[in-house]
């Protein structure tokens, strides 16, 4: 067995895996990357088809955000933001509230030939402040800490807030994070060390015991018959605790898909009206965009066609504003939160590192003179640490790239375009596609929408196939996740297809 392996195996303890399975077999050890492919200590490449647990956004050693990090590391890799300021932190908050807000992109779409559809509705406040964290997990930490202590001294030190979060979330794994999930699996041995959260139902239309529809060759979404009972729920939910006297502090919610709970993704036009329930109850929106964020779900139609055109007529002025339209998920539905959770892809997927934004009223509440204790009292040694902010910046500036928006787009489309051929699979239940991320839901038959026991292990069988094809992806239980980096060619996404299908025609016939 290869040194690192054996190391591996004799010292380390690896993240959501059952170690004995893990201790069974020679683990494959990554020694290097380049755009889209990873490579193993034998010189076996392989296509990174979940962008590394959905972090890499522009491929593996960019060169752009290489060069910024050498840059950086020139300069000070660390120092504390307990104290001190930094260059790249602060550009990089500058930088983060001006993409956050759709109100500032307004400002820039006017000045914009390629915009065609009408202003955002601002009816949400304006994202003002950056408090940056290590990880999608503290981003929420402290997105729930200021929430909860925001609302005490809004609505007074008796108030006993509490949230409202979707069934089946999941915001990461410390415990206020957890304690805002919902997925049993993870969740439930540690129910004695969590505070109590309550759940509303998410739109998992495949699955709503609401859609009457026979199961289709198609995205449930589009076939679904409902009368969309899951938002007359939420508001039930909102109007019995508002009774109880103590309206929801805030609603949890990733907006457009739900990862980790199986890449569930949510009919047009529900997080508009189950915010706007929300926002009528009083509550507060804590966006988690860990996973959404930075263009992941995708570019609009608009967009989309506006790359197009452009294609065509190669004169006119690139695409201004329109690769920022989407760099949020909540975006494409006009929704602002309160606080906007960013992880993951903040760095392009470099170094861990993130942040929570959130409005000034929030940040005005926790000022004072400083006997007054109002302090936040909550922050991370690598909190604004300068290698991630200016690999952050680097990637904020790739993303504003025409070249970057036109890859989006063509693996959007090249993704659309393949997920299209599994339908002919009997084994496949389910395809949901946002944007840049899919995922297929695999059942025992399509027609009865029949799960497989998670014991049959069948998302894990697959995928361990498409490894040996050399296409790497993690399942989430029955569902297979495709979300490569956004310069993943047409010839690689081909691979990707070609590999799913023949391992789920060997695995599961
Ligand atoms: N929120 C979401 C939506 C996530 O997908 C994740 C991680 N998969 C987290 C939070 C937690 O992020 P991290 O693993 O960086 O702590």
């Amino acid at each position: 067995m290869n040194r690192f392996a054996q190391l591996d195996h004799q010292y380390i303890w690896h993240p959501f895996t059952q170690m004995r399975d893990w201790l069974g077999r020679e683990p494959m050890v990554i020694s290097s990357g380049k755009g889209v492919v990873l490579r193993d200590v034998n010189g076996r490449d392989y296509l990174d088809a979940n962008s590394s647990i959905w972090t890499n956004l522009h491929g593996h050693n960019h060169p752009k955000i290489n060069a910024a990090i050498r840059r950086q590391l020139g300069k000070i890799s660390h120092s504390s933001a307990l104290g001190f300021a930094n260059e790249p932190a602060s550009l990089l908050a500058e930088k983060l509230i001006e993409i956050a807000n759709c109100e500032l992109r307004i400002a820039k779409a006017k000045t914009a030939s390629v915009r065609s559809h009408s202003p955002f509705e601002i009816r949400h406040p304006k994202l003002s402040k950056v408090f940056f964290s290590d990880d999608g997990s503290t981003a929420m930490e402290v997105a729930l800490k200021l929430a909860y202590e925001f609302t005490r001294r809004t609505r007074g030190k008796g108030a006993k807030p509490k949230f409202l979060s979707l069934e089946g979330a999941y915001h990461g794994d410390t415990v206020g994070a957890v304690s805002a999930g919902h997925i049993d699996l993870f969740h439930k041995a540690y129910a004695g060390l969590l505070f109590k959260t309550d759940k509303v139902m998410a739109p998992y239309c495949y699955r709503c015991p609401f859609n009457r529809a026979k199961p289709e060759r198609a995205d449930a979404r589009e076939y679904r018959k409902c009368n969309w009972e899951c938002t007359g729920l939420a508001e039930k939910k909102f109007a019995a605790q508002k009774k109880r006297g103590n309206p929801y502090a805030a609603l949890i919610f990733e907006p457009l898909m739900q990862g980790s709970a199986g890449m569930i993704p949510q009919p047009r036009g529900w997080l508009g009206q189950v915010t706007d329930i929300a926002r009528n109850h009083g509550a507060l929106l804590i966006a988690d965009e860990v996973m959404t964020g930075f263009g992941r779900t995708g570019l609009t139609g608009d967009d989309v066609r506006s790359v197009s055109s452009k294609e065509k007529s190669k004169s006119e002025p690139p695409y201004v504003g329109s690769n920022e339209n989407s760099l949020f998920a909540g975006q494409q539905e006009k929704v602002q939160p309160d606080f906007l959770c960013v992880a993951k892809g903040l760095t392009g997927g470099y170094l861990p590192m993130a942040a929570t934004l959130t409005t000034q009223n929030v940040f005005d509440a926790f000022l004072g003179e400083y006997a007054e204790f109002k302090t936040f009292f909550h922050g991370h040694s690598f909190t604004g640490n300068q290698l991630g902010a200016a690999a952050a910046l680097a990637s904020l500036e790739i993303l504003r790239t025409e070249k970057s928006v036109r890859q989006r787009a063509a693996l959007q489309k090249n993704l659309q375009a393949g997920l299209q051929t599994l339908w002919s699979l009997p084994k496949v239940g389910d395809i949901r596609q946002v944007g840049l991320v899919a995922g297929i839901e695999l059942v025992k038959d399509w027609r009865t929408r029949k799960p497989f026991s998670l014991g049959e292990r069948a998302g894990i069988r697959v995928c361990e196939a498409m490894a040996r094809r050399g296409v790497l992806t993690r399942p989430i239980g029955n569902v297979i996740v495709l979300m490569p980096p956004y310069g993943t060619t047409a010839e690689q996404t081909a691979k990707i297809f070609s590999a799913l299908r023949h391992s789920l025609q060997s695995v599961l016939g």
